[in-house]
């Protein structure tokens, strides 16, 4: 168990005035060149979880202001680590590449260090996930975002090539129009789609069944035979939380024979891949994720242990759902190895992309471009799935099927889960933020310097603003002496 050091406030407010110093050493970009226009705002960002706030950062260190951050979720409660993330810690070694914007001071470690300290970080493997959130509430105070708290975002409309998109926002104070120059969806794992529960489990009533991502009254569980269908971190994490909570018995059910025992993601965490994976063609891009999704990787080592702490805890391999009935008072589950008997199932089966089931994309799913689109019928074949992902352009952007050249829906960027396949990890993976902030950061600046060139371009030539030129000796140098004459040798 972490402890806060006894002087932590005071360690934070030094790492907070070591923040500014560093700021202004590295001096920043220049002064802010692009605000809101015509009451039209240059980006929104929807999402305060850790891609919405260091794209938030990395605009303003670019000049562009009037930034607008909206979140559904309460004002510290952004992201999934306080709810559905029920694991103890990250699964990405602690030291972290972030995006700090030439600022070292706003990075996990520093942040880490001055709350627990130095030996507590050298003793530290990975990250507590609350100390991660506790982190990323810094960061967003730290980097001075303020964020639209518990509104949602309803609905996103677009109109002709150049108008501006328009955000409906239910918030505390009812519900209110946005409109955007470019939105960008930091919206997360669910971002392209939702969370995906099997037909199998239709059959069952709907209290009898929960998804892992759901909020789940774990209290509720105490007692009860417990079967989770899937074998990922999260399927460990939430049967060591209901065994925790009281759960007569927990059983995990996993298709593959045995865990897999590479993490592909391992090898993916250097630079030259985060950086350039975009270079991929498409053809490799497909290939990459198709591997990814064969060969996935092992749940976590702290997730294995703490569910098989316990000793009512069973993890059953090849053993896929077969069938799935109510008998009227519990659970069958069918499996190759026979019928097993619940009160209560879990789904930890994860996401589906599927754009038409998020509001704020539902009015453009049917134009935007998916991998489907772009890959020979066989080659999307091998993995619907993942062909149902987006096709994205090198900014994020969505890419129209009926005007790919010229559409709006190239200033709908996806900085969330949905870009996976398109810029790999760069949006849904702490390592690929980096990256990803950079190369989206880069891309709206130039995109609304683009839409603005005209404009500067004639305030550039019409600039006449006089830094003050003296032309004669400064007031206060003395008047030099005269020079003494060159003695002459004739
Ligand atoms: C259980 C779990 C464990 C993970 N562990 C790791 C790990 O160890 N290492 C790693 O690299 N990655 C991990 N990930 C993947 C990734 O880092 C996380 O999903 C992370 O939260 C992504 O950050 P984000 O900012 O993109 O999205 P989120 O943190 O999910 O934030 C998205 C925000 O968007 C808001 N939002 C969504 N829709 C709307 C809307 N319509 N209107 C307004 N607001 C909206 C949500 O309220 C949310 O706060 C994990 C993911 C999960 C689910």
């Amino acid at each position: 168990m972490l402890t806060p050091l006894p002087d932590a406030a005071a360690r934070l407010a030094a790492l907070e005035r070591d923040a500014a110093h560093q700021a202004e050493l590295s001096a920043g970009d220049g002064r802010s060149w692009v605000g809101a226009r015509d009451g039209v705002r240059p980006v929104v960002i929807v999402g305060a979880g850790q891609a919405g706030l260091v794209l938030a950062r990395g605009l303003r260190r670019r000049g562009i202001d009037d930034v607008v951050v909206v979140d559904a979720a309460p004002a510290d409660a952004a992201g999934p680590w306080t709810t559905y993330a029920r694991m103890h810690t990250l699964r990405t070694p602690k030291d972290i590449a972030w995006p700090t914007w030439g600022t070292p001071a706003v990075s996990p470690r520093a942040w880490f260090e001055a709350v627990y300290g130095d030996a507590a970080w050298d003793a530290l493997e990975f990250f507590p996930t609350s100390a991660w959130q506790g982190f990323l509430r810094w960061y967003r105070d730290a980097s001075a975002v303020t964020t639209v708290s518990s509104t949602h975002v309803s609905a996103l409309t677009v109109g002709g090539v150049d108008d501006p998109l328009t955000l409906r926002l239910d918030g505390p104070d009812g519900e209110w129009m946005l409109p955007a120059r470019h939105v960008v969806l930091a919206t997360g794992i669910e971002g392209a789609g939702g969370r995906h529960l099997p037909a199998l489990l239709d059959a069952l009533p709907a209290e009898r069944v929960h998804h892992t991502h759901d909020d789940i009254d774990f209290a509720a569980l105490a007692g009860l035979r417990i079967g989770i269908l899937g074998a990922g971190t999260g399927a460990f994490d939430n049967a060591a939380t209901a065994l925790e909570h009281g759960a007569a018995s927990v059983d995990v059910h996993m298709r593959r024979p045995s865990m897999p025992q590479v993490s592909p993601y391992r090898w993916m965490e250097f630079a030259g891949l985060i950086e350039n994976y975009g270079s991929f063609t498409d053809a490799q891009k497909w290939a990459f994720n198709v591997h990814l999704s064969a060969v996935d990787q092992p749940a976590t080592q702290n997730a294995l242990w703490r569910a098989h702490a316990f000793d009512t805890f069973r993890f059953r391999t090849s053993s896929p759902w077969e069938s799935v009935s109510w008998t009227g008072r519990e659970i069958a589950v069918t499996t190759p190895h026979g019928i097993h008997h619940y009160d209560v199932v879990l789904a930890a089966t994860g996401i589906v992309a599927d754009l038409g089931r998020r509001p704020e994309l539902a009015s453009v799913a049917a134009d935007a471009t998916l991998w489907s689109d772009r890959l020979a019928p066989a080659d999307a074949a091998q993995n619907p799935g993942l062909a149902a992902f987006p096709y994205l352009d090198d900014d994020f952007g969505l890419v129209s099927r009926s005007a790919p050249d010229a559409s709006p829906l190239s200033r709908i960027h996806l900085f969330n889960h949905g870009a996976r396949i398109s810029q790999g990890m760069l949006s849904h993976q702490i390592p690929g933020l980096v990256g990803g902030a950079t190369k989206l950061a880069a891309a709206l600046s130039r995109r609304l310097f683009q839409r603005d060139s005209d404009d500067l371009l004639a305030e550039y030539l019409a600039y006449d603003v006089p830094v003050g030129v003296h032309i004669g000796r400064r007031a206060q140098d003395p008047v030099p002496a005269p020079t003494p004459p060159v003695a002459s040798w004739g």
